[in-house]
């Protein structure tokens, strides 16, 4: 499983070092929402520069259509860069060539050209064949930078020897997303906490009534087998309602026709809290509510605060729940803020990325 690490490249002084980022920010009107994807890069970059390597970065933007577009430029990117390593020179966004996607090598051989050396951080990319992820590992000695390495030990320790009670939380919208991963981590951990739109299937699974809430019926049967494995699920014992007027109630989990579940409620955000405490590791992926309107928010702070005062190790799988603890100020407090959303529960279910193996089975390793 071990990744070539920077100290495995040969001496990169006076080399090209070729470095593909996730600099995928959000961006509003040409402006930086949050530059964190851009700093969480620097400790590798700086290593690269500090020991007189020429390094140009790369990364997607966006979802360009394989050719340029302007909204995609990573002009704003680069202006960053600039002020934060001056000496890392960025390409154009990859996906504004077809060949990235598509994984062509005649893209890889004009990404490489001049290059002596590879390195992955794109830890958040890693679950993608795309060229710039898989294609210079086989021409150039690699390795895994050091945002990239320290996601995959904080995933492998969770997956490997996780201390118990190990609790996981998931939320967000789709359960056809995610089945793969609850299967996978039922086999891990002592509870799976189960929240936002995708528990409204579960219920339905169980023989709850759902309205017109989010639900997958063609993933019912698949949510009654995996209720049916006896291990421990659990699911909201309330919720909040939107009503047919946009009126706001709190209910039970039997959803009248016309009313929406958009929120876990308050009972079951006080249960969930409770599991979480008890909790020596915690994996949180997905809100538990539509937390971006303030009406639905409640359960999913609730989660974020009792993720932030457990005493174990926390970790809070990108996306939507990063940006939750984010927006409620609890960052700081949790151990381990993954920046791939995708990516980090691919490799819960699968176990290894598209990305790792080509670093593992670079010319170098
Ligand atoms: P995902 O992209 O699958 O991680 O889901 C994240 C989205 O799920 C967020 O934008 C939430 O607003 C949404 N969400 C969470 N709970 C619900 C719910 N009960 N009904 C509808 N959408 C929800």
């Amino acid at each position: 499983m071990k990744l070539p690490q920077l100290e495995d490249l040969p001496d990169v002084a006076g080399k090209r070092v070729l470095v593909r980022c996730d600099f995928n920010v959000p961006l509003a009107g040409g402006h930086i929402e949050d530059d964190l994807r851009i700093r969480s890069a620097l400790p590798t970059l700086e290593w690269l520069t500090g020991r007189g390597a020429q390094v140009t970065a790369c990364t997607h933007l966006g979802r360009p259509k394989g050719k340029p577009d302007p909204s995609t430029d990573v002009a704003p990117v680069r202006a960053r860069l600039k002020e934060l390593a001056p000496d890392v020179a960025l390409m154009d966004n990859l996906r504004w060539d077809a060949g990235e996607e598509a994984n062509d090598p005649a893209f890889v051989d004009r990404l490489v050209a001049g290059q002596d050396c590879y390195v992955d951080d794109a830890f958040g990319s890693a679950h993608r064949a795309h060229a710039s992820i898989v294609g210079p590992p086989a021409r150039l000695p690699s390795a895994a930078g050091r945002l990239l390495a320290r996601e995959v030990e904080v995933l492998s320790g969770l997956l490997n020897d996780a201390k118990r009670p190990f609790v996981a939380v998931l939320g967000g919208s789709k359960v056809s997303d995610k089945l793969g991963v609850i299967q996978a981590l039922l086999d891990k951990v002592d509870a799976l906490v189960i929240g936002g739109g995708m528990c409204f299937t579960f219920l339905a699974a169980e023989g709850q009534r759902t309205g017109d809430s989010l639900l997958e019926a063609d993933q019912v049967d698949a949510c009654r087998r995996l209720l049916a494995l006896g291990k421990r699920i659990v699911l909201p014992s309330d919720l909040t309602l939107l009503g047919p007027d946009n009126q706001v109630r709190q209910g039970g989990t039997s959803v009248p026709d016309g009313w929406k579940g958009l929120d876990i409620g308050p009972g079951s955000a006080a249960e969930f809290s409770d599991v979480i405490t008890d909790a020596r590791t915690v994996l949180w992926n997905g809100p538990m509510g539509v937390f971006e309107d303030p009406r639905f928010a409640a359960g999913t702070r609730t989660v974020a605060e009792a993720v932030a005062a457990c005493r174990g190790f926390t970790v809070v799988g990108g996306g939507d729940s990063a940006a939750a603890v984010a927006q409620f100020g609890l960052d700081k407090e949790i151990d381990f803020v993954s920046t791939g959303g995708g990516a980090s529960l691919e490799f819960i279910e699968q176990g290894d990325l598209p990305g790792l193996r080509a670093l593992r089975e670079s010319v170098n390793a």
